[in-house]
């Protein structure tokens, strides 16, 4: 299928383009088999049999393995390209940089050197050729133009993950096969994102939210394409693993790019959380991870870490992140706004407050997160935490003086379109012209408030805070001062520091049960499915 047929999808205009000339030729008995009329009928035949996005299968670049270049890649700047690849195991390399001398194929150079650098292909057979041909029809399935989900954010994640692999508590912890399936997660984490968020996929009532019935709908679909790609012409990166590596591999990579959807962001936090408290090292002071559960614990808060971590970068390279998320998010707001649709929060190109938003992405969002994972692996990554408070008071000391004063719930910032499933959803619009947007979503796996079935989230996403119920089952989470005495949620404090735990904590449901996510004797084997579909939160799409 064509790359562009989703977004012909999306588009009224094109879509009667479309539309007109199917009856046309149909007038004309015009029964080309492989026009697109024709088409679009056998899909009609065959609903949803097809993977969309999946380009067909050009003719592969061939690559004889004896010429490959140095770095996979042609690049007329191999030297230049050298020198940043120096970087490949520093937090903060110059991803961009990268891109520009990799002849914008920064993620199958970033893959190539780790694999190499970790032995990977050896130790897996991988053959060179395919394994590079593998990586450019993957990157190319990523869209050039989309500002933020592209080719460049998927190598960063790579690189990021690779680094973090590396943490010395996690020393000798994870396999050879668990650290490929965390690089080829990474890799395919995001391809073929269409530059909207879930939310607004199902708001449109998307070929992708139909497929999979709104939930992690874009998740879904990067990994059906990544897994689909493999079936392309010497594509196929893991010939050499057995049935049961091959398995294993899948069912990991399944589940740490599902566990991207920030709709699962305040789950994981949470046993993550969990496992920090009832951590175990051994003698040698690396992470006692000794089932299934904690093991894929780990690597999917690895690889979330991985994919909201710009803000934990050098500055330079934050805000060149900052400016392309905000590209995207407003060119979904202008679509929204084109369709007559509400405008997600952030997405509106005339009232966004962009150091406002980052600040409250840092304070809700991404400092517990990284907080976590700081305690997590102690004292690894202390200067990474460090860097995060220093962007954090950057980006604060850049909020524009309000020309008024603001009273006390005026301060908040717009965070982010919510990108929740089902469920509550909540913002706040505080007066004075300053929205503050804090969106989450509870999702529960049983279905106890009718009420909660009435509403739709859209309408409840409109809701202030004080109207909004207050029993256990759909909390309020509104750092809106006002309601901080009824509900358990407590705005961060200007610094962010341990509040912000128990603010993120406290989002957790009251309910016992639910600890059955946790680590521990009931906990070790715990259902995948409920630890996906249990309480959580659902918030922004910032970042990820
Ligand atoms: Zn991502």
């Amino acid at each position: 299928m064509p790359r562009a047929w989703l977004r012909l999808e999306m588009n009224p205009m094109a879509l009667g383009v479309r539309k007109r000339r199917h009856c046309e030729r149909e007038k004309q008995h015009d029964l080309e088999i492989l026009s697109p009329p024709s088409k679009e009928k056998e899909k009609k035949k065959r609903p949803m049999s097809q993977i969309s996005g999946v380009k067909k299968a050009t003719p592969s670049p061939s690559l004889a393995p004896a010429c490959i270049p140095r770095f996979g890649v042609n690049t007329p700047h191999e030297s230049m390209l050298a020198k940043e690849i120096e970087d490949l195991n520093r937090w903060g390399m110059d991803i961009f940089k990268l891109a520009e001398y990799a002849g914008n194929r920064p993620l199958t150079v970033i893959m190539h050197s780790i694999f190499q650098e970790r032995d990977l292909l050896k130790t897996f057979k991988v053959p060179i050729d395919t394994f590079l041909t593998f990586m450019m029809t993957l990157e190319d399935h990523y869209h050039a133009d989309v500002a933020y989900h592209n080719n460049i954010h998927a190598a960063d994640v790579v690189q990021s993950t690779h680094v973090l692999l590396s943490t010395p508590a996690l020393e000798a912890v994870f396999t050879d096969l668990e650290i490929m399936a965390a690089l080829f997660a990474s890799a395919i984490h995001d391809v073929d994102h269409p530059g909207v968020t879930n939310q607004f996929l199902i708001n449109t009532s998307s070929e992708l939210a139909l497929m999979y019935n709104d939930s992690s709908v874009l998740e879904n679909h990067h990994l059906a394409v990544g897994f689909k790609l493999l079936q392309d012409e010497n594509c196929d990166i893991f010939q050499n693993l057995s049935k049961k590596q091959k398995d294993s591999l899948r069912k990991m990579v399944i589940d740490m790019v599902l566990a991207t959807d920030m709709s699962k962001h305040m789950n994981f936090l949470a046993d993550m959380k969990t496992m920090v408290e009832t951590k175990k090292v051994t003698s040698l002071g690396v992470l006692l991870l000794d089932n299934y559960s904690d093991r894929i614990q780990v690597l999917q808060n690895m690889v979330h870490c991985a994919d909201l971590s710009n803000p934990t970068k050098p500055l330079e390279l934050y805000r060149k992140w900052t400016d392309r998320i905000m590209v995207e998010f407003f060119t979904q707001g202008d679509r929204e706004r084109d369709k007559g649709m509400e405008i997600s929060p952030m997405c509106d190109k005339h009232n966004a407050s962009i150091e406002k938003s980052q600040v409250g992405f840092i304070d809700y969002i991404v400092h517990p997160l990284w907080e976590t994972w700081a305690d997590l692996v102690h004292p690894d990554a202390q200067d990474i935490l460090d860097t995060l408070e220093d962007n954090r008071e950057w980006y604060q000391s850049m909020i524009p003086l309000s020309p008024s004063p603001t009273s006390p719930d005026e301060h908040h910032a717009e965070v982010g379109p919510a990108d929740g499933t089902a469920g509550a959803g909540g913002a706040v619009s505080s007066g004075g012209g300053e929205k503050f947007q804090f969106e989450l979503t509870l999702e529960e796996e049983e279905e106890e408030e009718v009420e909660s079935d009435l509403e739709s989230p859209l309408e409840e996403e409109f809701q202030t805070s004080g109207d909004r119920r207050q029993d256990s089952s759909t909390p309020s989470l509104s750092p809106d001062p006002r309601s901080s005495n009824s509900s358990r949620y407590r705005p961060p404090s200007p610094h962010p520091s341990r509040t912000l735990n128990l603010a993120s904590m406290s989002v957790r449901s009251p309910h016992p049960h639910r600890t059955l996510a946790s680590p521990g004797p009931e906990g070790s084997d715990r259902n995948r499915e409920l630890s996906q579909e249990g309480d959580g939160v659902a918030c922004l799409q910032m970042g990820t």
